[in-house]
Formats: structure tokens, C-alpha cells, sequence
């Protein structure tokens, strides 16, 4: 994909050492280089435009693609900044030359794992005691944004493991399984995976959750299958949400790989998030010890309490993709020509791309805002839902326009807008369907309940 921003090499070369000696004179050349050292992307971009690097004479620069207009993310602390650009340059560095192929692979790329671990990620979002950083939810809303502007498994993957499944262990055990689990989880040593979804329990799962658990001794036996499971397949181990036999209570288990009784099947044939590995869990007189059982877990509020926190994550997920569609598409429409113009030039490619602006504008701003609630404690199931139902919905229009100004190359891997394109069916679909959470939204405002 070709690039219109400038690059440092080009800014270096119309730099003449005669000037620059006699500037030297005059100002303070040394703070202002090691200023620019420290700048990001986004600043050195600003800078090269305001140079006007490339832009005179004949060649005519055209604007970066750059998907957050109202620099949103310019409101972030240097330490937030300082976690997105982590993000930003290792998606491009390690996910962006291999995702392609993995996605169509229908496989997880393990070596990603190690690599991940050395961004020390998840230790700005939790405490080791299982409490959340003050602005986990932000940093947690910019790490995905990054991760899914380029690639949506890979945020995905770390959204099972450092939301679902890490939250599920911070909530819901006491303080020795707490030390138990949570160093290692947080260094990404021990990867989690979260399984509540049933084969025949999915909007549903809270009230028709047919997997059973039953105390055995000194241990639990658990029965019943679990579909979906996302890093299920290669998991070190997967939290088990299961109905008590006696008392008919949630309660939560982390099952360990190997456990005998319990078997992982890779879900086949998925036309979206291809490289998440999904897995399809049967539980057959499956024996885990009391130890494993998650101490504190308070029945289904708990589950609940979990997904509205990771629910805020998903609808940072459907700004990502729209906002990496959207920019994909700017980038496109600059460079491809038909009647011996840039199809950036017709007005109707121009429709499209002021409409997903418009919306990717909106969205940020609301998962913002969103996230800033939350890290003030001020966030409920309907703030989360609303925001999920609005991203999803606008994503699917956002990466739909996208891949539509790529005409036949949108349905082509080697373009990325098909694979945003894809991808955005799964983030419609889970952490609440839009109906589910519709109603969860619908039930808040009217105060009438509309669930069957
Ligand atoms: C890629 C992917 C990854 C996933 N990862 C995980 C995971 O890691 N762990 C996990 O536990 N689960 C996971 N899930 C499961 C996900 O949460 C469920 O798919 C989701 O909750 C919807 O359940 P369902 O697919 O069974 O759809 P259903 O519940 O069968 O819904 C079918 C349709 O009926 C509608 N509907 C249902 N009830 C109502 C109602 N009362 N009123 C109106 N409409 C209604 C739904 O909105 C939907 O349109 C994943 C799913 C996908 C696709």
C-alpha cells in the first residue's frame, strides 16, 4: 500500500548543513532535535506537513490517512500515549506480515505469544491483586483500538485472556487462588481462555446454562459442553462456568489442559476472526478440585459483573476496525485511478468516506467518554451495552462503505479491508447480540423490562 506521509529519511535529505551551522547560531538547535526525537508518529507527521516535506513544487502531498480526526487520543497521558504506541508499532512490526496468512490458515500464531509478553501489557490495566489500574479501562479501550486498526484476532486473544478470563480469576477467587494464578496470567506465562456459552445456551446462557457441577468429596465433577471458546485450543487453562446440580447456583472452575473429562475440538469454517481459535469443549465427568473451584464467585452476578467490564472493550473494538477500514479506504481511494483520476476525486467515493469518518468520529468520542465513566466507577450494564450496540452497528456500516470504494479488490486478503469486512460480523454477534443488549438499554431507560 503505497504511503503518502513523508518518512525521516526524506526530511533528513532536504536538510542543507550550511543553514542548519548558521541556525545553530540563532537558536537552540540541540533541544529542539531532542525534541523531535521524542516525538510519536502522529507529531512527526504534523511536523513534516508543517515543513512542507515533499509538498512543494510539482509533487502534491496528499493528507495522511489518519482516522482520529478531533486527535481524541491527543487528550491521553504521555503514559497512556506511551502504551498505544507499544501497540501501534507491534501490530505493524510482528502481527501486520503474518495475519494474512494465519487468517486464512484458520490458526493462531503461538510465536505471537512470547512477543506479546515482552509489552508488559496487562500490568498496565492490573494491579497483582486483582484490582484494576485507575485508568484500566482507557488504556485497555486504546490498546485494543491499536491492535484492532490493524488486526481484530489479535485484540481479540488478548481481550479472552486479559479481559474474560483475567477478570473472571480477579472477581470471582479468594487471595490464595488470586497468588495462585494472577503473576502469570499478567506476565503472560499462563494463558486463560473464558467458557460460559453453551451449544443451546447462548443469549440465554444466565437462565438455561446446562452445564452441571457436582461435589464430589473433596472435588467437583463437571457434565456438559461449551461452544465457542476462544484460545481454548492451546490454553494453559479455561475458566468453567457451571450450574450447581443441588442448590442450582453459577459457580466458576478453572479447568486445567489435560484435565482428563475434558476435551477441546477447534471450531472449523468460520468466515470471521479466522485466527481467534474458537473451541468446542465437552465436559465428561470431568473431576477438578475444590482448590480450583473460583472461592469468591457470587453465582451469575459475577459472570454479569465480568462481562459489563469486558463489554466496554468490545465497543472499543468496533472503533478499531471501523477506524483501520476507514483509514485503508482514504489511503486506497489517494492512490487508485480510473477515467485518469484518483477515485478519491469523485464526489460519490467522497460520500463515503466523509460518512465513515463521521462515524468513526463519533464512535471514539463515545468509547472515550465511555471508558472515563467506567474508570470512575460510574459505569453500568446499560452504559456498556449502549455503547456496544452503537459501535458494532456503526462498524458494520463503517467497514461495508470501506471495502465497497475498493470495488473487486475489497474481497481480496492482500487489500485488509475484506478481512475488517469479516471480522466485524463476529464483534455484532457476541459479548450480547445488539437485541440483547437493545434490551439491556431498552429496560434502562423505560425502566420495563422487555426481555421474554
Ligand atoms: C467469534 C466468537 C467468539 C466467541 N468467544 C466466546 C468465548 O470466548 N467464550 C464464550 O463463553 N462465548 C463466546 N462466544 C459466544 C457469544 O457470546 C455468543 O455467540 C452470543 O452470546 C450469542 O449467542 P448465540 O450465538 O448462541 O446466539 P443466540 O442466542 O441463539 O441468538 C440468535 C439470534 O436470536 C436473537 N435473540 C436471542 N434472544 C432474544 C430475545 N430475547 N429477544 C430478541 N432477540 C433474541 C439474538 O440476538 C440473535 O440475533 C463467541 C462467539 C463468537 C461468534
Amino acid at each position: 500500500m503505497e504511503n503518502n506521509t513523508p518518512d525521516l529519511n526524506e526530511l533528513m535529505a532536504r536538510i542543507d548543513l550550511g543553514k542548519l551551522g548558521a541556525l545553530a547560531g540563532k537558536v537552540d538547535l540541540a533541544s529542539i532535535l531532542n525534541a523531535a526525537s521524542n516525538m510519536n508518529d502522529k507529531q512527526l507527521k504534523q511536523l513534516s506537513r508543517a515543513l512542507g516535506v515533499g509538498g512543494s513544487g510539482r509533487q502534491r502531498v496528499l493528507p495522511a490517512a489518519d482516522g482520529d480526526y478531533y486527535d481524541y487520543l491527543d487528550t491521553l497521558t504521555d503514559s497512556q500515549v506511551e502504551v498505544a504506541g507499544r501497540v501501534h508499532d507491534f501490530m505493524r512490526a510482528e502481527v501486520m506480515p503474518i495475519m494474512n496468512e494465519y487468517w486464512s490458515r484458520d490458526e493462531f500464531p503461538r510465536d505471537l505469544i512470547g512477543k506479546m509478553r515482552e509489552l508488559n501489557l496487562l500490568r498496565s490495566i492490573w494491579n497483582e491483586d486483582g484490582t484494576r489500574k485507575p485508568d484500566a479501562t482507557l488504556i485497555e479501550g486504546v490498546v485494543i483500538l491499536e491492535a484492532c486498526r490493524v488486526d481484530v484476532s489479535t485484540a481479540v486473544f488478548f481481550g479472552v485472556h486479559g479481559g474474560l478470563a483475567t477478570a473472571s480469576i480477579a472477581l470471582g477467587s479468594d487471595e490464595e487462588q488470586k497468588k495462585r494464578w494472577l503473576p502469570d496470567m499478567l506476565d503472560m506465562k499462563k494463558i486463560g481462555a473464558f467458557g460460559l456459552t453453551e451449544p443451546e445456551g447462548g443469549s440465554q446462557v444466565s437462565e438455561g446454562m446446562r452445564t452441571t457441577c457436582r461435589r464430589d468429596g473433596d472435588g467437583w465433577v463437571l457434565n456438559g459442553e461449551k461452544k465457542w471458546i476462544g484460545n481454548s485450543t492451546f490454553s494453559d487453562f479455561t475458566v468453567i462456568w457451571a450450574r450447581d446440580e443441588e442448590t442450582n447456583e453459577v459457580r466458576g472452575f478453572v479447568v486445567e489442559a489435560g484435565t482428563p473429562g475434558y476435551d477441546v475440538e477447534k471450531i472449523q469454517g468460520k468466515i470471521a476472526l479466522r485466527m481467534v481459535e474458537n473451541g468446542h469443549i465437552t465436559l465428561k465427568d470431568c473431576r477438578v478440585a475444590d482448590a480450583n473451584r473460583l472461592q469468591a464467585v457470587q453465582g451469575w452476578e459475577t459472570v454479569s459483573q465480568v462481562l459489563k467490564l469486558t463489554r466496554a472493550g468490545v465497543a472499543w473494538q468496533g472503533v478499531g476496525c471501523a477506524m483501520g477500514a476507514y483509514e485503508l479506504a482514504l489511503a486506497y481511494t489517494q492512490t487508485r485511478k480510473q477515467f485518469g483520476k484518483r477515485i478519491g476525486e469523485f464526489q460519490l467515493i467522497q460520500s463515503h468516506l466523509t460518512h465513515m469518518l463521521a462515524d468513526v468520529t463519533a464512535m471514539l468520542g463515545m468509547v472515550m467518554r465511555l471508558s472515563h465513566i467506567a474508570d470512575e466507577g460510574r459505569m453500568d450494564d446499560a452504559h456498556a451495552a449502549l455503547a456496544k450496540v452503537h459501535t458494532a452497528a456503526r462498524c458494520r456500516e463503517v467497514v461495508a462503505r470501506a471495502r465497497e470504494v475498493f470495488g473487486g479488490n475489497g474481497i481480496l486478503l492482500e487489500h485488509g479491508v475484506a478481512k475488517h469486512f469479516c471480522d466485524t460480523e463476529a464483534i455484532y454477534s457476541y459479548e450480547g447480540t445488539n437485541e440483547i443488549n437493545t434490551l439491556v438499554v431498552g429496560r434502562a431507560i423505560t425502566g420495563l423490562s422487555a426481555f421474554v
